[in-house]
């Protein structure tokens, strides 16, 4: 597939900022994702009490559908205005700690323990900070990856996450000519030489 005219494409931190702040948001959804009811006994496999990780996480609902279940949800996102609104929209009393390890950036943590959100950019964790996962749910995120990322990106999250872990991700296709994204289109060709 030709997907020349995206490759070059960036999305800086400003924009998206900018995005959060104009409302422009119509990659969030109020319902949860079709995708993740379907597939939740893949994701899930059998086990209760997980640590699963939402990358590019947005104020996604769905954090508070499986932290309602039991597990324990990290997430991590580059606005501010996007976590607070995560917390404030399903009425959750937080409190906020800088992380040491890393400059500027906070831990937004639900008091009951169990939601935990990274307000930093993606690259700047690594599992020392974080710990490993058992499961991860990648909407909107390896698509909203700068195309001259998406390798780094990949790397980080099989470092992120357990041997016996799983990994649900929702791509979209299309015609990467005629909308420049993203989300960008990766084809299932690039996502097997990313995650083998
Ligand atoms: N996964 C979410 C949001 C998808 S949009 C959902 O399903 O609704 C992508 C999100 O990634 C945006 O909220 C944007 O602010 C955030 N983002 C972009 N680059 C990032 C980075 N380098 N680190 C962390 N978050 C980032």
């Amino acid at each position: 597939s030709d997907v020349g005219s995206q490759k070059e494409r960036v999305v800086t931190k400003e924009e998206w900022l900018e995005k959060w702040e104009m409302g422009n948001i119509g990659f969030h959804k109020e319902q949860r994702h079709p995708l993740l009811q379907k597939y939740l006994d893949v994701l899930l496999n059998g086990r209760s009490g997980l640590r699963i990780f939402f990358p590019l996480c947005g104020k996604a609902v769905e954090m508070k559908w499986l932290a309602d279940m039991g597990h324990s949800v990290v997430g991590v996102e580059i606005s501010e205005q996007a976590v607070k609104e995560f917390f404030s929209e399903h009425s959750l009393p937080y409190c906020e700690e800088p992380v040491p390890e890393i400059s500027g950036a906070k831990m937004f943590q639900s008091t009951s323990g169990n939601i935990s959100l990274y307000c930093c950019s993606i690259y700047d964790l690594s599992s020392s900070i974080v710990g490993k996962f058992d499961a991860v749910w990648d909407r909107g995120a390896l698509v909203a990856v700068n195309p001259g990322d998406r390798q780094c990106y990949a790397s980080l999250m099989i470092n992120l996450v357990e041997k016996n872990s799983t990994y649900l991700l929702v791509t979209v296709s299309y015609d990467p000519n005629k909308h420049k994204g993203p989300p960008f289109y990766v084809p299932e060709s690039e996502i097997k030489s990313l995650f083998g």
